[in-house]
This record gives C-alpha cells, sequence and structure tokens, in this order.
C-alpha cells in the first residue's frame, strides 16, 4: 500500500516524523476520549518552524491529507483527537518563551510553551499572565488560544482572547499571516486575531503568539464561605458579582465535590456547598474583603473564613485537582461529558438548581462546581460505561443542562469549545444562519477541509 504521508520525508528530518504504534496512540484522543472513541493518525509529526509547519500544511493540502494541531492534549472536547486520521502535528517542540518586554507588558512566545512557564518567564519583572486556566501547568498556549481558555481569575480579568495581542499562524494551503497588532488597539481591517483564537486548529495554526501581560498585585488573600444549599451558594455569587465586589476568584464546590476531593486528597471539607474566593489590590484588600462578607451575610452563610496564605494553597490546589479527584472516586464510573456551561451571571443559582434538580430526578450522581463569577458550571455526571441505560440517563441530563443554559441566553461552552462533544448544539445555540457564516469561512480559509476535520460541524463526521 502506497504512504500517502511520504511527503514528510522530504521536508523534515527523520527525528520529526514518527509511524510509530505508541507515538500515534498517544495523539489518538484528549484528556476525555474514552478509549473506544481513540482515533490513531497515520502519522505524528514535531515541526520545529513557522516554515516547517508552512511546509507540511502546503503538501498535505495540496495532497488531501488531514492535518490536526496536537498540544498537550489536556482539551475536554476531543479537539485533538485526529478524526479523519492523517497527520497528528505535534506542537510541543515550539515552546519557547521569544522575548519579554516589560516596558510593553508583553511577551511573545511559540505556541507549544505551557501557560505556566510563561508566567515563570515573566515573574522577575512583577508581571503575570491572568487568564490561565487551571490546567495552566499541563496545557499550552497555542491549545489554550485554539480553544479562547479561561480559567479562575477570568471574574476579574477575562479569557484568553482578552490578552493575546498578536498572533502569527499558518493557513491550511501553507500561507503565513499575521494577524492582530502589538499596540493595544488596533481597528486596520477585519479582526483575523479573534477569528483564530477560538478556532480549534480548524483555520489556522497558531506558530507566535503576542500576549498582554499584568502587574503582579501586591496583596492577595483568599478564603472559603459555606453555605446551606447549592441554590444559596449560587445566589451568593451572583449577588457579589452584581454587586461589583472585586474578586479575582469565586469559585462554587458542591457537596458531592467536595466529597470527591476529600477521598482524593484526604482533607475534611465540609459536606456542604462551599464558595471559595480570592481578593488582588494593591491597598485597600480589607475593605473589599469587608464588602464581600456583607454582601455573603444577606445569604445566611454557616460560616466565612479568611485562610492563611498555605491555608489557601491547598484548597486552590484541592479546586485544581477536581479533574483527578473524579478519575480515581470510583474506577467503575466515569464522567459522561465534562459539561462547561456558562449563563448570564443573573441565570447562575437556576442552572445551578435546575442542573441538580435533573440529576437528583435521574438518580445519578453529579458533582458540581465552576468558575462560578463568569456564571460557568461544570457539572461532572458519573455513569458505569457498561450499564447502557445508565449512559443513556446520564447523557439525557447533560444535554438538558446544555439546552436550559441556551434557553436562558447562555452558552453550551464557556471554555472547552465545541469540537467533537459539542457539535448538536452549535446551531441551536447560533441558529441556521450563524452556523452557515462560520461554514463559509471554513470553507473560503480551508476548500480542501485539510485542517482538523470532524470538528466544530455536525455536518463533517
Ligand atoms: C485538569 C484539567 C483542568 C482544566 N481546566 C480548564 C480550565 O480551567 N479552563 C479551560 O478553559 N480549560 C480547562 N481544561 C481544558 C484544557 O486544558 C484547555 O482546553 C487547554 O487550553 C487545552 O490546551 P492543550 O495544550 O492541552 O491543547 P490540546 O488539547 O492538545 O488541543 C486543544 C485544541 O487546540 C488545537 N490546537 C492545539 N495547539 C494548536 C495550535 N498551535 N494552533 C492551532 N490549534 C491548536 C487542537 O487541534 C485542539 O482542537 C482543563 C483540562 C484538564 C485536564
Amino acid at each position: 500500500m502506497t504512504d500517502a504521508c511520504a511527503f514528510l520525508d522530504e521536508v523534515l528530518d527523520d527525528e520529526q516524523v514518527s509511524r510509530r504504534e505508541h507515538a500515534r496512540e498517544e495523539r489518538s484522543g484528549d484528556w476525555s476520549t474514552a478509549p473506544e472513541a481513540a482515533v490513531r493518525p497515520d502519522v505524528v509529526v514535531w515541526p520545529e518552524s513557522t516554515d516547517e509547519v508552512s511546509a507540511v500544511l502546503a503538501a498535505a493540502d495540496e495532497r488531501g491529507v488531514p492535518v490536526t494541531p496536537y498540544a498537550a492534549g489536556t482539551g475536554l472536547e476531543g479537539g485533538a483527537l485526529p478524526a479523519q486520521q492523517g497527520i497528528s502535528m505535534d506542537m510541543t517542540r515550539m515552546d519557547e518563551v521569544l522575548a519579554v518586554r516589560p516596558a510593553d507588558l508583553q511577551v511573545d512566545v511559540r505556541p507549544g510553551v505551557l501557560g505556566s512557564a510563561v508566567d515563570e518567564a515573566v515573574e522577575s519583572h512583577g508581571l503575570f499572565f491572568p487568564p490561565l486556566p487551571s490546567s495552566g501547568d499541563i496545557s499550552t498556549i497555542g491549545g489554550m488560544i485554539a480553544t479562547d481558555a479561561s480559567g479562575m481569575q477570568t471574574v476579574k480579568y477575562g479569557e484568553v482572547a482578552d490578552w493575546v495581542l498578536e498572533l502569527e499562524a499558518v493557513l491550511a494551503d501553507g500561507t503565513v499571516v499575521t494577524a492582530g497588532s502589538k499596540a493595544r488597539k488596533t481597528s486596520a481591517g477585519y479582526n483575523l486575531k479573534d477569528m483564530v483564537v477560538g478556532n480549534e486548529g480548524t483555520l489556522a495554526v497558531v506558530t507566535r503568539a503576542t500576549l498582554d501581560l499584568a502587574g503582579r498585585p501586591r496583596q492577595i488573600r483568599g478564603g472559603r464561605a459555606v453555605f446551606e444549599s447549592l441554590a444559596t451558594a449560587g445566589a451568593a455569587i451572583a449577588d457579589a458579582v452584581q454587586s461589583g465586589v472585586d474578586v479575582a476568584k469565586i469559585e462554587l464546590v458542591g457537596p458531592f465535590a467536595a466529597q470527591l476531593a476529600n477521598a482524593y486528597a484526604g482533607t475534611d471539607l465540609p459536606d456542604s456547598p462551599m464558595v471559595f474566593v480570592e481578593f488582588h489590590a494593591d491597598h485597600g484588600i480589607e475593605n473589599e474583603i469587608d464588602f464581600c462578607r456583607t454582601v455573603f451575610g444577606a445569604h445566611d452563610p454557616i460560616a466565612f473564613e479568611m485562610a492563611a496564605d498555605e491555608e489557601m494553597d491547598e484548597l486552590w490546589q484541592l479546586r485544581k485537582d477536581m479533574a483527578y479527584a473524579l478519575d480515581e472516586y470510583d474506577p467503575d464510573l466515569r464522567p459522561v461529558h465534562p459539561g462547561d456551561v456558562t449563563v448570564p451571571i443573573g441565570s447562575f443559582p437556576d442552572i445551578v438548581r435546575f442542573a441538580r434538580e435533573r440529576a437528583d430526578e435521574a438518580d445519578l450522581p453529579m458533582a458540581c462546581y465552576g468558575h462560578a463569577g463568569d456564571g460557568n458550571l461544570h457539572y461532572e455526571i458519573l455513569v458505569d460505561p457498561d450499564d447502557p441505560e445508565m449512559v443513556d440517563r446520564g447523557e439525557a441530563v447533560y444535554a438538558a443542562i446544555v439546552e436550559q443554559a441556551i434557553e436562558m441566553d447562555g452558552t453550551a461552552t464557556g471554555e472547552h469549545g465545541i469540537g467533537l462533544g459539542k457539535r448538536e448544539f452549535l446551531e441551536r445555540e447560533h441558529g441556521a444562519g450563524a452556523v452557515r457564516a462560520m461554514r463559509s469561512i471554513k470553507d473560503a480559509l480551508d476548500p480542501n477541509g485539510t485542517l482538523n476535520p470532524g470538528k466544530i460541524f455536525s455536518d463533517e463526521e
């Protein structure tokens, strides 16, 4: 049989191309991919420069070979899974921090650099990159840009899109484009930069990014409030945001999520809904904490305590480890699908209540947590994959929550992207006309369907 990817040996060095079982297996899905859903690429490549990305894409596009960008594989919607096989383009060797410009509050990076490495590179200048997701130390800047990731600090600082100034990206036919500007604002032409952000590897491969940075706050304090019910915790969060409390993090941790965290880390978090908070300021932080205390007070918290720094680090680590805690909780159960709906903040208590009621009615264990200040709810419905009836029940609850979020003028996905798993909801959320417009953009920039085919649009398999 002829090897459709033989051309790669002309374009890259030997150690940049692998057809080995192990390399293909490792890139057959992402964090969320069930073993039976994995799809192996025919070949894995590791480009080391923009020119190499361009050369591989141009040659693949000419020959009709699909190319799926792959970074750290921590995505939660199958984005990096090579649905139509072909080439998995692993971006992790392009991992340099190219330049730090403290005077401009900017850093230039290659896409394969880990988020935490960017923070480390700018720390000595008193700067940081605020929108890192909880997975910031295991995922890459390229993956974050491609999914428009966001994290615990988004409530104060915004999402990744808000911190990307300029991008270099390679289109499906190998054309290298620069989008956006190093200037803080630009009105020059179409905003290609924000089209590349969130493209999930379907329009362009990001090869360089100029990121905006913020000064590290001089004062940081964290704490935790405990509430009687998820509904009151949700209402307190909404009230804090509506009242203008200046929080840098405000995270919901439901009772079952706390139980999972306790089982995973041997901690003794209370068996009640909690809200973890963190405040950032250069002065007067106590005033903001008092303000939050007053707002929370109207919702009768069982407790609201500020923590010592090391206690707070432990709590945030627990919150970050939730995905691991879920995985390890019961080997016979796994989440049907990672939920990341996001609604306008006024509807947050209602989506929390709705989710809880649907899971209870269906008699399914469900962990609730999330970057609640953004109206974001993570809900993980656990099912036994060998029990098809339970899986169906779980899928039905999962879909009902997504549909309800859309009904509330929210979104099916606040941070993980559409990927494979949320394609059925795209039209429901945006309408047929908007999806047709997205399709036209895809067809114009990638007429041969080379880049990450099978994602975002449900008309592609
Ligand atoms: C424990 C855990 C916690 C998480 N917490 C959060 C969170 O708080 N917030 C959040 O938003 N997400 C979160 N995620 C999801 C995930 O980490 C993010 O989506 C992350 O941005 C993916 O980055 P990655 O490097 O792993 O990309 P991958 O998973 O490898 O790829 C993701 C997508 O980006 C595309 N891609 C990758 N690199 C490029 C490139 N250079 N150019 C073009 N396309 C590219 C891929 O084709 C794919 O579609 C979490 C995941 C885990 C496992």
